[in-house]
């Protein structure tokens, strides 16, 4: 079966597996137990990987904590802010998002809103991307406690205006975090260029790595406010006290192999991934000529994800109907039951959302398996 549905998860790669195998067999050590050999192996393997991940991304060791995953990072961040800063004289109680956020943020904001505060969702635009001047407005207006925008859109590919909000936001010096899950291995990225950026969040099972580990980026430096968060789990005190809990030690190695080849390949996987993108841009045009139509800005996106839509064709039926030799998407594997709130923001008709799929590539696919595209007409 050909995979093509890569931005709801990847295989695992095989250099990671071989990393992890051993925390699953004889390195069982606790890396918080002290110093018998099990468990110094173990911390070391956490501090590799805290490594390995911090130099992916462009920031500090200890700026990574390692979480379950995204929605975990997403929450942990939104909630741990909001409430920390809630008990402060005179913080903001604005949260400030768009409407074309993953639900992990979404739900979050909403969820604080039930709580007493204040939310906004910014409109985006017809490639489900924020607008600059409208954010710089917003935010000086609201004066938010936490802004998010995500780095890259899991449903249609966009780009956000990253450099400039990072811009903005140091010079301005509100608090702002990132999703940053789709455009992990696919789009450089260093914190260190980028330092408004103060919280982003990842996932491993995005970039080859094993599901249920991920990482919350919290920077440390400021000029003016230091990052603090109230914690999402209470107990021993590991990962600088937010995330309590024994390390899931064969995930977090399995994080950072993952991290030290996604960060080794980006330029290749990019340059690979937009190639394929190509080709199979071509083959469809060809193809369906102008029974298609193209949800994503061509210019400035995720290389290697397509959204596109079959004019009248029903996008479930289209997906059921290949399912036996061809993985793919109507849109995200998080909300599938419901119609796209990405694409509706984007300004997308019901109609229009309920023809489109996602295509997401992997740099290892052939064009010869690509190929396959060409049967249907
Ligand atoms: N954010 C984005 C942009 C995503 O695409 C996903 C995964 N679909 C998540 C967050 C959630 O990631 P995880 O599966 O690690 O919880």
């Amino acid at each position: 079966m050909l995979y093509l549905d890569n931005s709801a998860t990847t295989k695992i790669h095989p250099e990671v597996l071989e990393a992890i195998l051993p925390y699953l067999q004889e390195e069982y050590g606790n890396p918080s137990s002290k110093f018998y050999s099990l468990a110094e192996n173990a911390k070391k393997a956490v501090a590799t990987a805290r490594e390995q991940v911090a130099q992916l991304l462009g920031c500090d060791p200890d700026e990574v904590v390692f979480t379950s995953g995204a929605t975990e990072s997403n929450n942990m961040i939104i909630k741990g802010v909001a409430d920390y800063y809630s008990h402060k004289n005179n913080s903001s109680k604005y949260l400030l998002t768009s409407s074309a956020e993953h639900p992990s943020v979404i739900e979050t904001v909403e969820f604080l809103g039930e709580r007493g505060y204040k939310k906004k969702f910014l409109d985006v635009d017809t490639f489900a991307r924020v607008n600059v001047q409208n954010v710089t407005e917003t935010v000086t207006k609201i004066q938010p406690l936490l802004t998010s925008f995500m780095w890259g859109n899991n449903e249609i590919g966009s780009l956000n205006p990253i450099s400039e909000l990072s811009e903005f936001f140091e010079a301005n010096n509100f608090f702002f975090h990132t999703d940053a899950t789709q455009v992990i291995g696919k789009v450089p990225v260093n914190l260190r260029k980028h330092s408004g950026i103060r919280f982003l969040s990842m996932s491993a099972h995005k970039i080859g790595g094993p599901k249920g580990i991920g990482a919350a980026i919290i920077r440390k430096q400021s000029k003016e406010i230091f990052t603090r968060l109230t914690p999402l789990l209470h107990g021993g005190g590991q990962e600088n006290n937010y995330r309590s809990g024994t390390l899931a030690v064969h995930n977090i190695v399995g994080l950072g192999k993952a991290a030290e080849l996604a960060s080794q390949n980006v330029e290749n996987n990019a340059k690979r991934l937009a190639q394929l993108e190509n080709y199979l841009v071509d083959i469809l045009k060809g193809n369906f000529g102008d029974r298609i139509a193209f949800n994503s800005d061509i210019r400035d996106k995720i290389p290697g994800l397509i959204s596109l839509q079959f004019i009248g064709v029903n996008n479930e039926l289209l997906l059921k109907k290949l399912s036996n030799f061809m993985a793919l998407s109507s849109g995200s594997a998080c909300s599938s039951s419901k119609p796209s709130h990405v694409l509706s923001a984007a300004g997308k008709s019901l109609e229009e959302v309920r023809q489109t799929i996602r295509i997401t590539l992997s740099a290892d696919i052939s064009t010869e398996e690509l190929d396959l595209f060409r049967e249907f007409k």
